[in-house]
């Protein structure tokens, strides 16, 4: 990508959801087109509004990428202006100093880095420091067994590893990311995860970092035990507790549940190569907290994964739905079915169609249903 010949992009903070996302998909897809841009009204709503220190890591971070000029760029901040250069393929290690979430730091860089080159052996790595299972944000779980397999499918390649995990308010963990650059498959076709078949697993895992053992037992336990009186045949139900290590201590709970396609997506998800063309994992989780039992938790993800089971047959549930969007966007489109159109998922597609030339379609088919289409 060359040095910026475009117009400056300007873009409300408020507008929409007007929270963090809105930030970090401007950087993502600013260092993508090369176009520079001016962000106000940061966080306007929020208690605490301007840049928090995760947001700052981003601008920071992405600046480094793509060798960037920032200004007006600090803690607590509303606005600043970015103008990217071309970015980098490299190895890259950045420390948010808090406990503030790796992933949504990484899920900023990833697509700049994702189209660095055309050549596949110019792979770059990401390690970043910070929390690893933080509220309101996808943890590491969720990027490795639902954000990664969908970036599979569309020939997306990304590892990511947990190297020491971490919880707030402590932090200090660690995940590093692999990024190849993009190439489309061979005979790789438009997404289509529309029709959802049968349900071929749910494996729960429940994870604590320095606390009893105990807990992950509990937790298990319990989300079985609701799961099977909902109906759910305990054949398909698998069970894993995890003892991580890092500093700090925290508990987490999440279930992995996968899904055959529906014979008409089966052959159209992807080419042969991927691994997942004919599954789809949805990732619910939940992090312990202190005033929640053991077997509270366990119950309230049985709670999320009933609801996903039993309300919709659509595939994709409300975070995987304005996470996919960019992806999608920028392997060529497709056309998925989502249970909640969340404003997260309005606000990224309203900023998609800023910067690129794409549609994206919603079609309420009913209220836990909703066709969406991305025309490229
Ligand atoms: P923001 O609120 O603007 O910082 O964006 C939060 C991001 O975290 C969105 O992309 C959400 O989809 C994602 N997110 C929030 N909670 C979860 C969760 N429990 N699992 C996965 N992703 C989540």
């Amino acid at each position: 990508m060359p040095a910026s010949t475009h117009k400056t992009l300007k873009i409300d903070g408020s507008t929409g959801e007007g929270g963090g996302q809105i930030i970090r998909t401007a950087l993502s897809l600013s260092m993508l087109t090369g176009t520079p841009i001016e962000i106000t009204n940061i966080r306007a709503g929020r208690a605490k509004p301007g840049l928090m220190r995760q947001h700052l890591m981003c601008v920071q971070a992405s600046q480094q990428i793509s060798n960037a000029s920032v200004s007006g760029a600090h803690l607590s901040s509303t606005s600043f202006t970015f103008t990217p250069n071309t970015v980098q393929a490299g190895d890259y290690t950045f420390d948010i100093g808090s406990a503030g979430s790796t992933s949504l730091v990484l899920q900023t860089l990833l697509p700049a880095l994702l189209f660095t080159s055309t050549d596949s052996s110019n792979k770059s790595t990401i390690t970043i420091t910070g929390g690893t299972h933080n509220p309101l944000a996808p943890t590491t779980d969720f990027l490795q067994h639902a954000f990664v397999p969908m970036l599979d499918k569309l020939s997306m390649q990304v590892d990511i590893e947990l190297q020491q995990t971490g919880f707030a308010p402590v932090g200090g963990g660690m995940i590093k990311a692999t990024i190849t650059p993009f190439m489309r498959r061979t005979n790789a076709s438009l997404l289509d995860l529309t029709e959802r078949g049968k349900l071929s697993n749910i494996e729960l895992v429940a994870s604590v970092l320095n606390l009893e053992y105990d807990i992950c037992k509990r937790e298990l336990a319990s989300a079985k035990a609701a799961l099977i009186e909902a109906g759910i045949d305990e054949a398909l139900i698998t069970t894993r507790g995890n003892k991580l290590y890092g500093i700090g201590e925290g508990n987490t709970c999440y279930a992995i549940v996968t899904h055959q396609l529906g014979d008409k997506n089966e052959a159209k998800t992807t080419a042969k190569t991927s691994t997942n063309t004919d599954t789809h994992q949805e990732v619910f989780s939940l992090l312990g907290e202190k005033r929640s039992s053991a077997e509270n938790i366990g119950k309230r993800l049985a709670g999320h994964i009933r609801r996903y089971l039993y309300d919709t047959d659509a595939l994709i549930d409300e975070y995987l739905t304005d996470q996919l969007l960019l992806p999608l966007a920028l392997s060529g489109g497709g056309t998925f079915s989502a249970r909640i159109i969340s404003e997260h998922s309005k606000t990224q597609a309203w900023l998609i169609e800023q910067f690129l030339s794409v549609e994206i379609t919603l079609k309420v088919i009913d209220e836990q249903k909703t066709l969406v289409q991305v025309a490229c």
